[in-house]
């Protein structure tokens, strides 16, 4: 596995540690694998290595590598199969909250002994009814004295029955402001073992071969007030908080398998010979292993960088989404080609890369779809870099008679606004951005006056057939203008439009 410069020594050791155990253990996973039977001694052998530590800090019995220590065991222990998703669902499902929001007696109740790999985890948000929609889960928590009775129904739970600790969130409150402030969620561990607590059904799956994932029936199961993480309300907020650090280890656990899927690929087209000349050597697969490695590359990079910033105590909300849409992305995308290069070899079961291809259909959808990631990379995206997208004005140069971006425009001084100053100014605009309304912002920077009062003005233009406004559908308000044919004619002469390239033949212009 290759280290980045930023790396600690320890880090360095680790992944160095993890590649070996991989490599000595990868057929005893796909052992499994064919078997589907879970490969629980090997689990046990991650457990007695204390990589289930990786992410706790010292003082509680981890092995304090942060983020960036857990993807490194995620990437390597991608290379064997389910063990990863285990190790990827305790991280995430339990032990990243109890750090971030537990008590000091929580923390001291259950970190050591996830560390020490005796207690596994799950995290469980999706229900029957509720899935992208997280917000809206059903199941209730109503408390009662020093205990909280939790009902309804969770499903898709990776580790179901596996796991001892169930990072599980339930509804406390049908208030609408509650629910309109997201405070109607609270976040609970529940244990198995608990009265009332059991396994509905396990999933057949397209792939993760042996490894259980189900549904879970909560009965009026009772958890003490110990139990809950945060306080009431706070669910959604640690929810929230600990899908950055779960995307980031799920776009980790990608790239073991993006490795092997590339490994498999040159390690068959370099002994596999058709017309003579071993398959490697055409040039359509070198460009595919050329596509692989850079996108193995970029996902890693962007992954560590990611690990890097939680590590740093940031967010890391765009890193970590772009992240898991990215690696999960080109996991698919690698595991296809890989079995493509491979030929009808690819789609046997006699070498892993089929494996690697069921299994990659489903990590664009676990820990949230890569659709609600480009939803969020959307949304918090363009506030995030405003500055960065700064529009341009943009002016016509006297000399081209053409627009071009200026960055620093002064913005005009105050002045009275007036029809035809606004006309102007739209017209002027038209010329500048072909096509384009101008925004109630941009015209005030130009005119020097409100935008309520342009907006006023441009609606009194419409009247007249000078203007047409485009109404904000939420604010019910103008949010942009154009000028209509009448009103670029009432603005400037014709002549003022035109624009001619000076190679145009002048005998063709009328
Ligand atoms: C194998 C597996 C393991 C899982 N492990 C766990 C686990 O351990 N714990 C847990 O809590 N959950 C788990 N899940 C659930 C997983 O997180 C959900 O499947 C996922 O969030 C999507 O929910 P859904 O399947 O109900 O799809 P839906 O929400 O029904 O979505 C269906 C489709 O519509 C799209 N869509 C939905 N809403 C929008 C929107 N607003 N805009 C655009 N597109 C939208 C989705 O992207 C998707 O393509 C697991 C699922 C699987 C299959």
């Amino acid at each position: 596995m290759e280290a980045f410069p930023w790396w600690s020594s320890r880090h360095i050791e680790l992944a160095k540690e993890i590649e070996e155990f991989a490599d000595e253990h990868a057929h005893e996973a796909v052992k499994a694998l064919w078997k589907r039977k879970y490969p629980l001694e090997l689990l046990d052998e991650v457990r007695r290595r204390g990589w289930f530590g990786a992410l706790i800090p010292e003082e509680y019995g981890g092995l304090g590598l942060g983020a960036t220590g857990s993807c490194i065991a995620a990437e390597g222990l991608g290379r064997l199969g389910t063990i990863a998703h285990v190790y990827t669902t305790t991280m995430f499902g339990g032990t990243e909250q109890i750090m971030l929001f537990g008590t000091e007696e929580q923390k001291e109740r259950w970190l050591p002994r996830i560390a020490k790999g005796e207690l596994k985890g799950a995290i469980v948000i999706t229900e029957p009814y509720f899935g992208s929609d997280a917000a809206g889960i059903e199941t209730v928590a109503v408390r009662e004295g020093d205990e909280y009775v939790i009902t309804g129904k969770k499903r898709f739970i990776t580790n179901a029955g596996l796991a001892d600790l169930y990072m599980l969130y339930a509804r406390t409150s049908d208030s609408p402001e509650d629910r309109a402030r997201y405070r109607h969620l609270t976040a609970f561990i529940v244990e198995k073992g608990m009265e009332g607590f059991s396994i509905e059904r396990v999933n057949e799956l397209c792939g993760w071969d042996g490894l259980q994932n189900g549904y879970l029936n909560l009965d009026e199961v009772r958890v003490p007030v110990d139990n809950r993480l945060g306080e009431e309300g706070d669910g959604w907020r640690i929810m929230v908080s600990g899908l950055n650090y779960e995307r980031t280890l799920v776009a980790a656990s990608a790239l073991g398998p993006i490795r092997d899927a590339l490994r498999y690929a040159v390690y068959h087209a370099q002994r596999r010979v058709q017309f003579n000349q071993p398959t490697i050597s055409f040039q359509v697969n070198q460009f595919r292993i050329a596509d692989m490695i850079a996108k193995l590359k970029t996902a890693r990079l962007l992954t560590y960088y990611a690990a890097y910033l939680l590590d740093r105590g940031e967010e890391a909300v765009l890193e970590a989404t772009a992240a898991k849409l990215y690696a999960t992305e080109v996991m698919e995308e690698v595991t296809k080609t890989a079995v493509q290069v491979m030929g009808g070899d690819g789609w046997m079961k006699f070498y892993p890369v089929e494996q690697l291809y069921r299994d990659a259909k489903i990590f664009p959808i676990i820990g949230g779809t890569n659709e609600v990631m480009k939803i969020i990379l959307f949304r918090q995206g363009l506030r995030a870099l405003r500055e960065e997208l700064k529009p341009p004005v943009m002016l016509i140069d006297p000399e081209l008679n053409a627009p071009l971006p200026h960055f620093k425009v002064k913005p005009a001084e105050p002045a009275e606004l007036t029809e035809d100053k606004l006309l102007e100014t739209l017209a002027e605009y038209y010329k500048a951005n072909p096509g384009l309304y101008a925004t109630l912002e941009e015209l005030a920077l130009r005119l020097g006056a409100k935008p309520e009062e342009i907006a006023k003005l441009a609606l009194e233009l419409e009247k007249k057939g000078l203007a047409k406004t485009y109404i904000d559908p939420r604010r019910k308000a103008v949010k942009m203008v154009r000028p209509t044919y009448k009103g670029l004619k009432k603005a400037k002469p014709l002549e003022y439009y035109k624009y001619m390239p000076s190679w145009v033949d002048q005998r063709l212009i009328f």
